[in-house]
């Protein structure tokens, strides 16, 4: 059977609702670096909030300031509007202040239900890992209260085991498709991960081995290859974003991409190798480099994003940028002189709920066609 991943995502609640028929808990998540492992290991299914269409103009307006990102209208508007009236609690994870404020609106609006912001400390000292044990230990114990299973390190290992399991077939769908772009269309791969980010890791693992089963026979294809990176809201992917359309048309070639909702979906493996127990490599996972801006000097994030370029051929990065975001932003200055500094151009589009394609297309092609007049230069180094 083909397996398309964007028809999980058309049908987003399903796996949540399916879990708590069976008597599980049901976590909302807004940002990646949670602790997702040990919800699982509790019987709980983190379900990462997906962007809706919109518009956003319902009573979250009197809440929100006009200068938030759309992804955090569309969470609030949603979770005040009752489509994601099956969640059990709310968990954030600190990427940045609008994140934090979100948290804040939630457990002062409804303060009888269960909201909690999860801040991993900035550095990775023995105090700091103790503290970081603790709230873990802490929410086991809320998330026990609430109904859960009881943390025990045998659940929590076999989770480690299904993420990384989930994390090594991410990673080999983009060596895959870095490989040989033709094999699989860029929003196949982002919505791979997407859906990874809203149903049960195990049966996720099922679908991306039969998935990559079909796509190792994709035909090559000649073209010019591109990175992307920044943030493509899910409506975009679900809906068919212009933006593929239009690389599609000036023969550029997708081959890697560094987007909050692709591959910095937590990548890094936590360590399985049980020399100590699990909840210690869970807690030193958390505290490492992890590929958003505020966990991840820009300066690595450029390296990796190098590295990825010289792996697979890439000849220049497109940044997606969403209106409000002051982490992507924060990043783009050093990403691009960096970048630049290697003889990679870089275009950089700013982004709101939709892409806008006329604007989107005049220059995504300007863009492409310099990079092809531009083919045939030195290799960089
Ligand atoms: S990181 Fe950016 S896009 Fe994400 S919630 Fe914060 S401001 Fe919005």
């Amino acid at each position: 059977m083909q397996i398309d991943f964007r028809d999980v995502l058309k049908d987003r609640h399903r796996w949540a609702l399916q879990h708590k028929q069976m008597g599980g808990l049901v976590m909302g998540c807004y940002s990646a670096m949670l602790p997702e492992e040990l919800m699982w290991s509790c019987g709980v299914l983190p379900v990462q909030f997906l962007m809706s269409p919109g518009p956003y103009y319902g009573e979250s307006l009197s809440y929100l300031p006009p200068y938030v990102c759309d992804c955090s209208r569309s969470m609030l508007e949603d979770y005040m509007n009752g489509t994601y009236g099956y969640l059990d609690g709310l968990m954030f994870s600190h990427v940045c202040e609008t994140v934090r404020g979100l948290a804040g609106i939630c457990s002062v609006r409804w303060p009888d239900r269960f909201v909690r912001i999860f801040t991993a400390p900035a550095g990775n000292d023995p105090g700091a890992r103790r503290y970081l044990k603790a709230e873990l230990l802490s929410l086991a114990k809320e998330l026990e209260h609430m109904g859960g299973v009881p943390l025990s390190e045998e659940r929590l290992q076999a989770a480690i085991s299904v993420y990384n399991e989930n994390r090594g077939l991410v990673s080999e769908l983009y060596r895959v498709r870095g490989q040989n772009p033709g094999a699989v269309e860029p929003a196949q791969v982002l919505s791979a991960v997407m859906a990874s980010s809203i149903m049960p890791k195990d049966q996720h693992n099922r679908m991306m081995r039969e998935f990559l089963k079909t796509i190792r026979k994709g035909p090559d294809v000649s073209g010019t290859r591109i990175i992307l990176s920044g943030l493509l809201f899910e409506n975009e992917v679900v809906l068919g974003s212009e933006l593929f359309s239009i690389l599609k048309a000036c023969h550029a070639l997708v081959v890697w991409d560094d987007l909050a909702s692709g591959m910095r979906y937590r990548l890094e493996p936590v360590d399985n190798s049980r020399r100590v127990n699990p909840l210690d490599r869970l807690t030193e996972d958390l505290l490492g480099p992890q590929p958003a801006p505020l966990r991840s000097p820009a300066e690595r994030k450029a390296g990796q994003m190098l590295e990825a370029a010289r792996t697979y051929g890439a000849e220049g990065f497109i940044f997606l940028i969403p209106k409000y975001c002051d982490p992507i932003l924060f990043d783009l200055p050093t990403l691009t002189r960096i970048l630049k500094e290697k003889d990679f151009p870089t275009l950089s589009l700013e982004i709101s709920g939709s892409l806008l394609e006329g604007a989107l297309r005049t220059r995504v092609e300007a863009f492409m066609e310099m990079l092809s007049a531009s083919a045939g230069d030195p290799i960089r180094a």
